[in-house]
Formats: structure tokens, sequence, C-alpha cells
């Protein structure tokens, strides 16, 4: 194996589709692809990750360096246990040691991380912020948020920080997918919009919903919501620039610079008011599996290795 190519791999893991990436240690996209979650974990989460992956290991002649692999979950700081997957159908002992099962079956080094800092760290390197501050709000199914500090996404003591989606500004007679009651995704997320979009007189699809309904009163108060939540999360953090995107924010019609707009009227003056920056997330469809593959090229390819 002297002679085969150093490459690494990105898994994005998400309910219905399952985003795998290939990268060579150059950072040059050998593979992208999208398959269905129900088919590849068949016969169980690592064989079907593991077979998808050495597939393409074959076909380049190549030797996996590193994995990162993303969930829609809650991942622990040791990024090896995943503590609450509640958008995943997945039994939890198929993640018990899952990441000690997928290094031994891929002799290679694995993490997991949650699936919205892949996505972070796909739009930090594609708009070249690696050094400096920056926060991400993905207004989609949840109100995603994620931090970039020091080079890397900054996960807290414990590896779950960022939790925007679940501060307690919502509806406090709503109970929140996580279990608890009034958080701001009750009030401020695709499923929120979807809930309210279910009782209305229409004859609009939902993806069309800020073409017909964005001056409706649930939907300008949503808008508030997501400002005022990013307004506050900047005024915090004080960062160099805010990467706003999602599945709601790329709907037709979407009223961006007006939340723009929003979010500014509560920033501290004269800073972070007058500096920060506000860029636009990419939305192609391997983002999160590019940006896996790009944190384990930068976890488990050192410079050495770049001229093995
Ligand atoms: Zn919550």
């Amino acid at each position: 194996m002297r002679d085969a190519l150093n490459v690494v791999a990105g898994v994005d893991m998400g309910a219905t589709h399952i985003r795998f990436c290939l990268q060579a240690a150059d950072g040059t996209v050998l593979h992208c692809e999208k398959r269905r979650t129900a088919e590849v974990i068949a016969d169980g989460v690592q064989q079907g990750i593991a077979a998808l992956i050495q597939r393409q290991l074959q076909a380049f002649s190549a030797r996996c360096r590193g994995l990162v692999m993303g969930f829609p979950a809650l991942v622990g700081k040791d990024k090896r246990t995943i503590i609450s997957t509640p958008n995943l159908p997945l039994k939890h002992d198929e993640l018990a040691s899952l990441a000690d099962r997928l290094e031994r079956h891929l002799a290679c080094p694995v993490e997991f991380a949650r699936d919205v800092n892949l996505q972070l760290s796909f739009d930090v390197q594609e708009n070249g912020l690696q050094e400096q501050q920056v926060l991400a709000a993905y207004l989609g199914t949840g109100m995603g948020f994620a931090i970039w500090l020091n080079g890397a996404p900054w996960t807290g003591a414990h590896g779950v920080a960022g939790e925007l989606g679940h501060i307690p500004v919502g509806d406090m007679s709503l109970r929140c997918g996580c279990g608890n009651a009034g958080c701001l995704e009750t009030v401020c997320s695709g499923v929120a919009l979807q809930r309210w979009y279910a009782r209305q007189p229409r004859d609009w699809a939902l993806g069309d919903l800020f073409l017909h309904a964005g001056d409706a009163p649930f939907v300008r108060q949503l808008l508030d919501h997501a400002a005022r939540a990013v307004a506050t999360s900047i005024n915090l953090f004080d960062p160099d620039a805010v990467i706003l995107g999602g599945g709601v924010m790329d709907m037709p019609a979407f009223p961006r610079e007006a939340l723009i707009a929003q979010i500014r009227q509560h920033l501290r003056r004269p800073l972070p008011y007058e500096a920060v920056r506000f860029v636009p997330a990419s939305s192609s469809s391997f983002n999160g599996a590019q940006g896996a593959a790009m944190l384990a090229r930068s976890r488990f390819l050192p410079v050495a290795v770049l001229s093995d």
C-alpha cells in the first residue's frame, strides 16, 4: 500500500439521505455520492458506511487516513459518543461503540461531529474565513447554529455548544422536539412554519410561502424571532462575520435583506454594529459531506503527510 493515494472521507448522515465525499490530501474532491439512508444502513450502520467508503477506496487505489462523520445529533466532547438522535431512525445499540468499530474496519481514525458544524466548516472554507471568528445561523427544519473560533468549530465544555434553537424565548405552551417547553424553535423553525402552513386556507405550496404570505403576522413574527436571536448571539460573541443560510432562507422570495436590517437594528453600537459582515451560506447538496472531509483533512493529515 506504499504507493496508495492518501485520502480522507466525510460522511453526512441525515434521516433520509447519507452524503459521502472523498477528498485527496490537497483538498481535491475525488468523489461525492448521495444514497438513501435506509438502504445504506439496511444491514447495520457500521457495515453500510464501511462498504460505501471501501468501494471508493478500491476504485481510487486509495488509503483512508481519517473519517469525520456528521449526525443531526448531539455529539459528546470525545467526538465519539452520540448523545441524542431524535431525528435519526437508529437504535441505540447500533450507535454504541460505532466509532471504535468503524476504526477497526477502516484502519483509520474516526471522529463524529454535529452536522451543523460540518456545514459551518464548509462555509468558512468557501469564504476564506478560517482565521476569523464566525457565527452561522441555518434556519431549516430547526434553527441550526454554529460557532467558529480559533480555527475550528467551538463545541463548549461538553460538545453541545451553540443550541440557539433552544433558548427559552418561544411559545411556553408548546413543547419543543428536545422535550423542553418554550424553545425558540417552537416559533422559529421550518417545523413551526409547516405547522402554521397546515392550518391556513391556501392554494399555494409550502415552498412558495414567502411569495404568497411573507406579510402574514405569523411569518413576520418568525422573522422577528430569528432577528432577535441572531442579534443576541452577535452581541455576545462580537464575530467578524455571520453566515446566514438553511432551507427556509433558500426559499424563493425569502426577505434576506429585511432580516439582516432587522438583525442590525438590535446590534450594540458602534460595535459590533459597524464592523460585522453578513455572508450567505452555500446551499449545494454536498456541503456537509465536504465540510466533514475538510475537517478530516485538518485533523488527520498533518502537513508532513501531504508530501508522503
Ligand atoms: Zn428545544
